[in-house]
């Protein structure tokens, strides 16, 4: 059984019918769908509007396969009624949350609590500020640990190359690097947070989930095994991988079950458990 808990439609190119067949032909039998919506975010040339309907729409498709997530921006003054009225349409999840403010701020900590109320994790994107005109997400690690403080009902789970750098002490950031690479020589503070936070998980998609573990010398094993129920399988885009990098590791059957859908299953429960 395998969860993808970061996957987007209509991106890259891969509508659900397209994506349903890159998720069969790799084993991947589920996948949390998320949206990225930021109310200004047509202002960087970067952004890409993923919106609910075609959540919906290829949910509605693929029951089976696909789980419902949205992430209206906290910014708009009906986002806590939405989170709500989403909630009671069969969405299960706020995310993908990647908006340009602070995630400790009023707008985005009365979402997060919205979301403790309807039983939604917030899965976000942080990127941090590395100079003007950077693109950042969330702001520093800073913000993160107040909205974890701000929120203790809520379950957050972490990604993005912001969060990721924290693997390590060592950032190369006289580079402005937002994918440092050297090797993890000493611990970076996401070590801690993940230890002191109940409420915090990881996700390991993307370039940035697997560069964190590619820094360790033992591929990242140790670091898997030690937050064995805070790790989740996950990939936002449409390749292997991370499923080839993981399996390589020969972790223990429990730990990667854990890892490939035990935890989500945790987070968002799902009528049918299969083995
Ligand atoms: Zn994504």
């Amino acid at each position: 059984m395998v969860l993808d808990a970061h996957q987007h439609t209509n991106w890259h190119g891969y509508d659900a019918q397209r994506l349903v067949g890159y998720m069969d032909e790799n084993g991947i039998d589920k996948a949390w769908l998320l949206t990225w919506e930021e109310r200004d975010g047509g202002l960087t040339r970067w952004y890409s509007y993923l919106d609910p309907y075609a959540v919906e729409a290829a949910w509605r498709a693929y029951p089976d396969r696909f789980v419902p997530f949205y992430a209206p921006d906290p910014r708009r003054p009906e986002a806590v009624s939405i989170v709500r009225e989403y909630a009671r349409k069969g969405f299960r999840g706020y995310g993908e949350l990647k908006v340009r403010i602070r995630y400790d701020n009023p707008d985005a900590v009365y979402v997060f609590r919205a979301c403790a109320e309807v039983g939604w994790p917030v899965l976000f994107h942080l990127d941090v500020p590395m100079g003007p005109g950077s693109p950042w997400y969330g702001g520093e690690l800073e913000a993160i640990e107040n909205a974890l403080r701000k929120c203790p009902e809520t379950v957050f789970i972490a990604h993005g190359p912001g969060w990721w750098r924290y693997i390590a002490e060592e950032q190369d950031n006289e580079l402005g690097d937002a994918y440092p690479k050297g090797p993890v020589v000493h611990r970076g503070p996401i070590w801690r947070m993940l230890e002191q936070y109940p409420n915090l998980y990881g996700d390991l998609s993307a370039g940035s989930g697997l560069g964190a573990l590619k820094r360790q010398e033992d591929g990242g094993r140790e670091f898997l095994i030690t937050f064995q129920d805070k790790l989740l399988y996950g990939t936002d885009y449409h390749d292997t991988q991370h499923l080839e990098h993981l399996r390589s590791l020969d972790l223990p059957e429990e730990v990667g079950e854990k890892i490939f859908w035990r935890n989500a299953y945790k987070l968002v429960p799902l009528q049918e458990v299969e083995g």
